[in-house]
């Protein structure tokens, strides 16, 4: 066990770094090796393998995000879908149903809506803001409630503080994906959720140049996502842990960072003449304003906005603007647009992207650190007539 650390700060730099420092390296070493010697091991899940998670890289990085969450125990994994689909498939048997947010992340949705069935589950999925309509849709197979902390790509709260109370009411193991939050910005276990799951490709790495993710929570919980994790072998390569653990040394600073740029960003675009409508939680215009600041200590990098005017308007911006690079993903240190409808959206139907709200002008900007004056400079050339 590492020292208690109190800030997050200290903890992305000392937490779960190993001690004593090896061959007095201050960083960790990279332990490329697929297999290491036997030293008695009594079970299968112990054996010292990569696919079995427990390298020096794999348990220093387990060490640090619990840490960071607040939480019991932590798994990496070798992508986010990875710590999402093994966590469901940890928490749910053939036969069982789950309530699920009905604004999920891509990957997320098509997973359940797609390939649950092949594995006898099934799911309803709930209005994350009317916590009185979820007590109707709990059946007796029902064995967990999974949520997001910010909705993609309009950036809506659910009611996160009701999901542990009711969770426990109803004997449901709660689960969240904090991925646009970050631990920076909320930490779900300390309002009672049990599994916290991130694609650790965004902002726990935060450098654009690896896939990874992680489930974070409860230890008995935490056990059995590994468990599961050594059989589908979803596991993260050391070098890819390498990088996310140096990644995370700068979490704090980078996150701290995304959310000023992006509060600035979202204050500018809301009076500029050419901008319908800004989604940010931390506007004041936002309807879930004063939840999100009970919820979180900042309101992440990542905001969505429309344009008046038509598609061809928006694609021009969008050409037009220099320094924010035209891709899909969130979470680095570089500004990144996308227009959702194109790109994460692209498999939904025009109909339910009208019902959830996604309109064709739409643009998610995932804000980098870079100078904000120099962003508003950009931005403003872009938007100008
Ligand atoms: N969860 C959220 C909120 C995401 O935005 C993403 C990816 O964009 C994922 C999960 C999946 O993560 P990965 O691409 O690392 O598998």
């Amino acid at each position: 066990m590492s020292k208690e650390y109190k800030s997050i700060e200290t903890k992305s730099i000392h937490a779960g770094e190993p001690s004593p420092r090896i061959k007095g390296a201050v960083v960790l070493p990279v332990f490329q090796s697929s297999t290491f010697e036997y030293a008695g091991e009594a079970s299968y899940h112990d054996v010292r393998y990569i696919r079995l998670n427990n390298t020096p890289n794999h348990f220093a990085l387990h060490e640090k995000l619990a840490a960071l969450e607040n939480a019991e125990a932590a798994i990496v994994t070798a992508s986010g879908m990875a710590a999402i689909s093994t966590a469901l498939l940890a928490v749910l048997s053939a036969g069982d149903h789950i309530l699920m947010q009905d604004c999920l992340y891509g990957g997320t949705h098509d997973l359940v809506t797609r390939d649950f069935k092949d594995f006898g589950l099934s799911y309803t999925f709930i209005n994350g803001d009317d916590a009185a309509s979820w007590k109707e849709q709990v059946r007796p197979n029902t064995k967990a409630i999974y949520v997001e902390a910010m909705t993609n790509p309009l950036l809506q709260v659910a009611d996160l503080k009701a999901i542990p109370a009711f969770a426990r009411e109803h004997h449901l193991i709660s689960m969240i994906d904090n991925t646009f939050a970050s631990p920076v910005n909320f930490r779900p276990v300390e309002w009672g959720f049990d599994i916290v799951l991130h694609s650790a490709t965004k902002y726990l790495n935060g450098h654009t140049d690896i896939v990874a993710g992680a489930a974070i929570g409860r230890a008995d919980l935490i056990e059995r996502i590994k468990h599961k994790l050594d059989h589908l072998g979803g596991s993260l390569d050391p070098h890819a842990a390498f990088l996310l653990h140096r990644g995370l040394k700068t979490l704090a600073l980078r996150v701290a960072k995304n959310n000023e740029n992006a509060l600035k960003l979202a204050q500018f675009l809301e009076t500029h003449p050419a901008v319908a409508k800004v989604n940010y939680a931390g506007l004041e215009s936002h309807e879930r304003h004063a939840r999100a600041r009970e919820l979180f200590t900042g309101f992440g990098g990542v905001l969505s906005f429309e344009l008046k005017g038509d598609v061809a308007k928006a694609e021009a911006f969008m050409k037009k603007a220099q320094l924010p690079i035209v891709a899909p993903s969130l979470g680095g240190v570089e500004t990144l647009m996308t227009r959702p409808v194109t790109t994460s959206h692209a498999g939904m139907s025009a109909e339910d992207r009208e019902k959830a709200g996604i309109s064709d002008t739409l643009i998610r900007v995932s804000v980098g650190i870079e100078a904000i004056e120099d962003l508003i400079e950009d931005f403003a050339q872009a938007l100008a007539e």
